[in-house]
């Protein structure tokens, strides 16, 4: 089976340009009436984890979200913006990154994903999890259009297109996900696969025109990635990428977890990737995540809390908002005027204090086992 991925070249936001740049990648994989009927309520599943200003290149860029919009009205489809921020106020959030107004300006609805509901599990399927849960516009809308952007990710390495949909499991209910699969990083993306798999996105577009590289997915900083793809299989889409990123597949526990499965995206040559890059392609001086887990020792507790990065809090920079004790499951910091307490060995080291932290008073600090490693 052949899946197809499309990279094309955007070096900037303008919106006509955009406007043709996400037209050709879409009509490389059958142009948009393929996907969307007429009066089909279509999901726009942006990202929108944190409510800071576009040019921090956190969220989904309101341009490439407007027009992928504008492809979907063409057809005669109803989109609707939407996302659930783990922690934080939806339309703040929305304001603060101007998806708002460009809903606004399309005259098109921007909501928040809610209401739980139980997803229906697909057959011939290995399930690793089966009592999924995401909110219900995400379960019964006809389309889904996932709108990801490309950015580094502490916890997982990189934020591509499969983990965008972990945004349909609804609020805090991340975190206690988070806190169930513990600290194994291969558990987590089988996760992020099993409910990749149900939701199932029709397409998958990722903002890489300026992404994230560093401390992602919230506290790294932009780079200019000049891409937007687009892909019906998010995970070949997301493979590609990690090999343009300079990452082993090996060494992206989403791919693991592909394999371990058994799925056909895993191999490249599986994965027919056309457009405007050479398949040898490297992004350059781009900064990754550094190893916050090595994966080749035995998967005891301490072993492994020795084997990862833990979150210390920088208190010079540290504003007092307690978002960081109300984002952990696991009970393991508590605030209080602007100091933190970590108890180690309730931590899980899922890094949501840090990727919640508006002002970055979160940074890592290497296992010593770790420290080691890096040091042979
Ligand atoms: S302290 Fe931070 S990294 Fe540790 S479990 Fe809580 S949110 Fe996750
Ligand atoms: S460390 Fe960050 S999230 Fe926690 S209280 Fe300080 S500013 Fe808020």
């Amino acid at each position: 089976m052949s899946h197809k991925v499309i990279l094309v070249k955007q070096e900037n936001y303008d919106q006509a340009e955009i406007d043709l740049a996400v037209r050709r990648a879409v009509d490389c994989l059958g142009g948009m009436a393929k996907f969307v009927k007429p009066d089909n309520k279509v999901l726009l599943k942006v990202n929108l984890v944190a409510g800071h200003d576009v040019k921090k290149r956190v969220n989904t860029d309101p341009a490439v979200v407007k027009a992928v919009a504008k492809l979907v009205m063409e057809c005669g489809g109803v989109p609707v913006i939407a996302d659930s921020p783990g922690i934080g106020n939806f339309n703040n959030i929305a304001e603060a990154c101007g998806i708002a107004q460009a809903a606004r300006e399309l005259n098109i609805e921007c909501a928040e994903l809610k209401e739980p509901v139980k997803l229906n599990l697909s057959e011939n399927y290995n399930y690793s999890f089966r009592n999924l849960e995401a909110a219900k516009l995400a379960a019964n809308a006809d389309v889904i259009i996932n709108l990801a952007k490309l950015k580094t990710h502490g916890q997982m390495k990189l934020s591509l297109g499969v983990k965008n949909i972990f945004g349909c499991v609804v609020g805090r209910a991340k975190a206690s996900w988070h806190y169930n699969v513990g600290l194994n990083r291969d558990k987590f993306a089988a996760l992020l696969i099993d409910l990749y798999k149900t939701i199932a996105p029709n397409l998958t577009i990722i903002d890489g025109v300026i992404g994230m590289e560093g401390d992602g997915p919230t506290s790294g900083t932009p780079y200019d990635y000049n891409l937007i793809g687009a892909a019906e299989e998010a995970l070949a889409l997301d493979f590609w990428l990690c090999k343009f990123m300079g990452v082993e597949l090996e060494d992206f526990a989403l791919w693991r977890a592909a394999k371990a499965k058994n799925l056909s995206e895993c191999d490249l040559n599986n994965c027919e990737l056309s457009g405007d890059f050479d398949k040898d392609f490297r992004f350059k001086n781009l900064k990754i995540p550094a190893d916050r887990s090595l994966r080749l020792l035995p998967n005891l507790p301490f072993v492994s809390r020795a084997m990862t990065s833990r979150p210390v809090h920088v208190p010079e920079l540290c504003i007092g908002c307690g978002r960081c004790e109300a984002v952990c499951a696991a009970g393991a910091l508590k605030h209080d005027n602007k100091k933190l307490k970590f108890n180690y060995k309730k931590c899980i080291r899922c890094y949501c204090c840090h990727e919640m932290c508006p002002v970055h008073a979160i940074k890592f600090q290497d296992g010593f086992l770790l420290k080691l490693a890096k040091l042979i």
